[in-house]
Order: structure tokens, then sequence, then C-alpha cells
């Protein structure tokens, strides 16, 4: 998969690459693309390509505007859905400044920079699992989605009642068409909501996968006259769409660093840190894995997310789940984290609070295997089971308290995420919404 730029010059002119879509993501985790034809191929291999980093949120200010464009090689891909006028290729862009840094604002660089800090703990990979769940709503005239839902299916129903399967079966095509490694799909508990899990791969890469894959699936889903979204709770009352994230760190010989045919459940001592510093630093992480308002309409009970800061081996309502695998396949399943992350931020906040844990030998309370829900305050007191943040607003409080959010981030997405989601917060709180109109106004 490392590409030399003569692989890519052979490999544009076999495919009949036309033009090539240049990605990168900003700082709240949207897909930044720019499109420039094969002509600007040579510029583009040199590192020669500007573009004006000025428009793009939580970069820079508009007196040091220009940035370039550095491709990682090893990400390309072609993009199965060609015409008459040649294929589109894509490359993922590492972006640099002016004078040729790594820019410290792409949260891609740094996520780079966190798995260096693991590197020199003596570890090779941080290796991720996601699993993302979205919706598909009908699409009105103008191609804006509306609340109607396609079909009435659930959890792990077939046709005829997923009418979406078809749909389904198509976005996987395409995704193995680019070389992804599907491991299932299936439609989700609630009405209109589908799963597609593929397989895990290096932080990186799978964070890169993460954000083709959104792509994907919107485009295929628009053929069908559907709107595929991953906002986290856009319905009331059944569940919202979260995107558990399965995690394993590899050693340099290539072993799990998780696994322990000795240890205690199989599991190492490092896999125990790894798990207390996770949750100690959960209410600051919230706010990296849930950064939007609507993250937390989807944390309550009763719509199998997670509520509480737990973990189990079995039950599925702690925010972190062991699944049964053992040996290469050991790992973490943290289920708070909801498709609306930013994954190269989420990756690298989740990475450095594991690594605080190992670090510092933090380990974790007891695992909680009754299902937590039904307890109620005094039983939750008694075992000093806390709750994860319930608002934007807590969240960020509990991320600006936990200096190692800093260290995650670095000092300039820190601010600038800070920043960005205080003023989410601020415009969501003075709005007033129909909710408090329907409640309200000829109550009072
Ligand atoms: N949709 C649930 C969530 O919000 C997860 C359901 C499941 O995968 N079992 O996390
Ligand atoms: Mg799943
Ligand atoms: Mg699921
Ligand atoms: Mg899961």
């Amino acid at each position: 998969r490392e590409y030399t730029p003569d692989d890519i010059k052979r490999m544009v002119k076999d495919e009949d690459v036309r033009f090539l879509r240049l990605m990168f993501t900003d700082l709240l985790g949207t897909v930044k693309n720019v499109e420039v034809p094969i002509s600007q191929l040579e510029q583009l291999l040199a590192g020669k390509l500007m573009f004006d980093g000025s428009s793009i949120d939580g970069f820079v200010r508009i007196e040091e505007s220009d940035m370039y464009l550095q491709p990682d090689l090893s990400t390309w891909m072609v993009f199965p859905w060609g015409d008459e006028h040649g294929k589109v290729a894509r490359l993922t862009c590492s972006v640099h400044t002016a004078d040729g840094e790594q820019f410290a604002g792409d949260p891609r660089n740094n996520l780079m920079r966190v798995l260096a800090e693991m590197r020199e703990l003596g570890f090779s990979d941080f290796n991720i699992g996601p699993e993302p769940e979205f919706f598909l709503f009908e699409m009105d005239e103008n191609g804006r989605p509306t609340k109607k839902l396609n079909d009435q299916g659930s959890y792990f129903d077939l046709a005829p009642m997923d009418l979406a399967a078809n749909v389904r079966r198509d976005m996987v095509l395409e995704l193995e068409k680019m070389g992804f490694n599907v491991e299932a799909s299936h439609h989700e508990v609630a009405p209109g909501q589908h799963e597609i899990d593929f397989e895990y791969d290096d932080a990186i890469r799978a964070a890169d996968h993460i954000q083709t894959f959104k792509m994907v699936v919107k485009t295929v889903a628009r053929r069908y006259g559907l709107y595929a979204t991953f906002m986290p709770k856009p319905l009331n009352g059944v569940n919202g769409s979260g995107m558990h994230m399965n995690m394993s760190l590899f050693d340099k010989d290539g072993k799990n660093a998780f696994f322990d045919e000795n240890g205690e459940d199989q599991l190492s001592q490092t896999a125990y840190y790894f798990l207390g510093g996770l949750l100690k630093h959960a209410k600051a992480l919230t706010a990296v894995c849930n950064p939007t308002v609507n993250s937390y309409k989807r944390l309550v009970p009763g719509f199998e997310a997670p509520v509480y800061i737990a973990w189990s081996g079995a039950n599925r309502s702690p925010m972190v789940r062991v699944p049964i695998a053992r040996g290469k396949g050991t790992r973490l399943e943290l289920r708070s984290v909801d498709p609306s992350a930013n994954p190269y931020l989420a990756v690298a906040a989740i990475l450095e609070a594991g690594l605080d844990g190992i670090k510092n030998k933090i380990t974790p309370d007891d695992p909680i295997d009754r299902n937590i829900y039904s307890m109620d305050g005094e039983e939750l007191k008694l075992d000093h089971i806390q709750k994860l943040p319930s608002t934007l607003h807590d969240a960020l409080q509990n991320f600006e308290a936990d200096q190692l959010m800093k260290d995650a981030m670095g000092p300039h997405i820190y601010q600038n995420f800070l920043d960005a989601k205080n003023m989410e917060w601020t415009a969501y709180s003075q709005n007033v919404s129909q909710w408090e109109r329907n409640r309200y106004l000829d109550l009072l």
C-alpha cells in the first residue's frame, strides 16, 4: 500500500483517472475536498499545491492563509462511479504551512503526533474498528432530507420488511470496490436505521476510512432518492446512532498488548490500565467523542446508548464493553462515541487517555455486570457509578478542567475547538424552541 510517485502516475494512466479529489478534515470533522484536474499531478506530488486555509473552520487567520496539501500516497483510491469523462481518484492529504511544516491545526497531523508518543512508549499500532450507524430519510423534490423513513424494519430484519436492503447492499459493493473490507451490514433497531462495519485498521487509516465511508454512504443513498444522516439522534423516542469504537494496542513484535493468557479474564495489565485511563478521563472525552448539542439527546436511558461511566464484560449498558474475543482480537469497545465526532480528534483523545492510564498505572473500578439502567440512585451511589455529562455544556466544562485534553489536541486545536463548541452551545441555549412554545405558550 506504499506507493511511489511513479506508481501513482502509472495508476492514473491505467485507470483513466482525470480528476484528483484531495481530502482533508477540518476541526469540526467535515471532510474538505479540493478537486483538481490531472494536469496538476506534478504540482501535487511535489507538495506545491496551494489552497486558502483561512476559509476552513478552525484553521488560520486571513494574514497567514497560504497552506499546502501534502498527499499521503498510501491513501490512493479510485472512486468506482466514473463516467465518460474519466474517473476520479482520492488522496488524503496532510496540511502544511507556507514554511513546509506540518500544520498543527490539521486533526490528522495531530493524531500522527499522538501516535508518535505512543511509539515512544514501546507500542507499534493503535487499531480501531468502528461501527458507524446512520438513518436513511426520503428526500423532497429539492433534494432536502425530510423526516419520512423509507422502511419500517428493525434489528437484523430482512426483505421484504427491510426495503433498504438493496441500498445497503449497493453501499457495501461500492465500498468493497474501493478496497474496504466490510465485515457486516445490517438493519439497526430503529426504523430507517442501519449499520455497516468494516475491518479494523491502524488509527490513521481507520479515521481516513470513516471519512470516506460517510461520503460513499451519502452518495449511494442519493441515487435512491434517500438522504443518509449521521446525526446522533434524529428522531424522538427511538434509538440514536452511535459509532462504537473497538480498539487495541499492538506492541513492537506484532502482538496484541491487551491479551495475556494468564491475566485476569485473559486481559493484560496494559489493557486494565488503558481502561482505567478511559474511565478516568471519560467526562472530558465526551466533549470530543460527542461534540454536538444533539449528541446528548442520544446519551439517555433506554436506547442502548451509555449513560454511566462503567465497564463490563458482557453487559451492553456500560460505556466500555470487553467483547469475548481473545488472542489477536482482544479489544475494548467504547460505546459512547457517536458519528458526529471528528474521528481524528476522537481517536487522539481516546488514545491519550488510555496511554495516561498506562503511564500512571490507573486501575479501573470493578466491572458492573448488572443492567445499569435498572439500578436505582442508591445502588449507583454504593457502586460509585458516575454519569456521563448530560449536555454539551457540561462536557465542555469537564473538557476544560482536564489538563490531558490539551496534550491530546495540542494548543491550536484545543483553543479553536473550545471556542467553536462554546459558541455552538450559546447559540443553542439562547434559541427558543418549538418544544418550549408547545409546553408553555398557552399554559402561562
Ligand atoms: N444505536 C445504539 C447506540 O446509540 C447502539 C445499538 C447497538 O449497536 N446495539 O449506541
Ligand atoms: Mg454493532
Ligand atoms: Mg449497532
Ligand atoms: Mg457495538
